[in-house]
């Protein structure tokens, strides 16, 4: 089950702008955490919504450090014109998290025990309607939470009957709508004791996807990283991380391509990834009582899947020298 500790705390102050008569007015901080809305809003009513997840970390030496953030903007980017919405400028998105992080820098925990502020952008339709089509205003807006790490311990999945998305769908968009699509089958999934679900593919329920909020790797008895290739799942930030970092810093030879359901026999280890779980590995994954399980021979820290995470984390922690361009460093005025 996720760890209480991933969970909202109020913070002082979050980011909001409005796009009114076509264009984004310039934003402001504000304290009020609360959020007035018409009840025929487009994203009550038609659920037009999208959101981003980062970690910005505090350092032992006092830096606050941010990872990857320009991927963040461009996800949505790309997330908001699939949902017919206005995008909010890139640039903007990155000084707004900046101005999040300076306005809320003294609740920002130390990183040195996996805490983390993380960063929730998202954006709404907010004016009323009622015959379907998109909102003409939108609110885009940022606020952060002090977290600890999401999963505390080694996770079980089992395989889902139920779909999150469809072929030609919004699986590769960060709305809020799939996460609806799963939470009957996480309530589920929870009360039989399982951790989440792993979702496969719903053309063919052949191929693995990834489960409701983490994409997932696996290790093959080679060594090799596999992760699946799909047009149907979100595509992470950290497992591209991770593809970098297994390939160019470790040796690891590291593939995308479809995974068959049939080959999970064949794998050694299996992790999910993601912002908030980082890198969380999978004891087992039960698919209708058949039980496959990893990392027998090895233990956790010596395992691939434990090398990969303790030198994604460093660079995420800023204690390792990362690859160009990774690492946003927040100036504290
Ligand atoms: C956000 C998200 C992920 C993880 O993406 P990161 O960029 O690594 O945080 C994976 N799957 C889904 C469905 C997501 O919404």
């Amino acid at each position: 089950m996720s760890s209480p500790e991933f969970a909202y705390r109020v913070s002082p102050y979050r980011f909001i702008a409005r796009y009114r008569n076509g264009k984004w007015e310039e934003g402001h901080l504000s304290t009020d955490e609360n959020v007035i809305l018409n009840e025929s809003a487009c994203v009550l009513q038609y659920s037009q919504n999208v959101f981003e997840g980062l970690k910005a970390r505090k350092t032992e030496d006092g830096r606050i450090i941010v990872f990857r953030p320009d991927r963040n903007a461009a996800r949505m980017r790309d997330s908001c014109i699939r949902m017919a919405m206005p995008p909010y400028p890139e640039d903007l998105f990155l000084k707004a998290v900046d101005d999040v992080i300076r306005a809320n820098a003294d609740v920002i925990p130390l990183c040195t025990d996996g805490s983390s502020f993380y960063l929730r952008p998202f954006m709404f339709g907010t004016d009323p309607v009622l015959g379907v089509r998109p909102a003409s205003e939108y609110e885009f807006r940022i606020f952060g939470s002090p977290v600890g790490s999401y999963f505390s311990r080694m996770i079980k999945l089992r395989i889902c009957d139920l779909d999150r998305v469809a072929p030609h769908g919004t699986g590769h968009v960060k709305a809020g709508l799939n996460y609806a699509m799963s939470l009957y089958a996480i309530t589920e999934a929870h009360a039989l004791g399982y951790d989440e679900n792993l979702y496969l593919d719903s053309a063919t329920r052949t191929y693995i996807e990834e489960t409701g909020g983490a994409n997932i790797f696996f290790i093959t008895k080679e060594g090799k990283l596999v992760t699946p290739k799909s047009d149907t799942i979100l595509p992470s930030i950290t497992r591209d991380s991770i593809l970098a970092v297994a390939s160019g810093y470790l040796g690891i030879e590291a593939e995308e391509r479809p995974i068959a359901l049939e080959e999970i026999k064949e794998f050694a280890e299996c992790g999910l990834c993601g912002t908030a779980a980082v890198i969380s590995p999978v004891e087992s994954i039960d698919d209708h009582g058949t039980v496959y399980r990893f990392f027998s021979d090895v233990t956790e820290e010596e395992s691939i899947t434990g090398r990969i995470k303790k030198v994604l984390t460093e660079m995420q922690e800023g204690s390792r020298p990362s690859p160009e361009g990774w690492l946003h460093e927040v100036t504290l005025a």
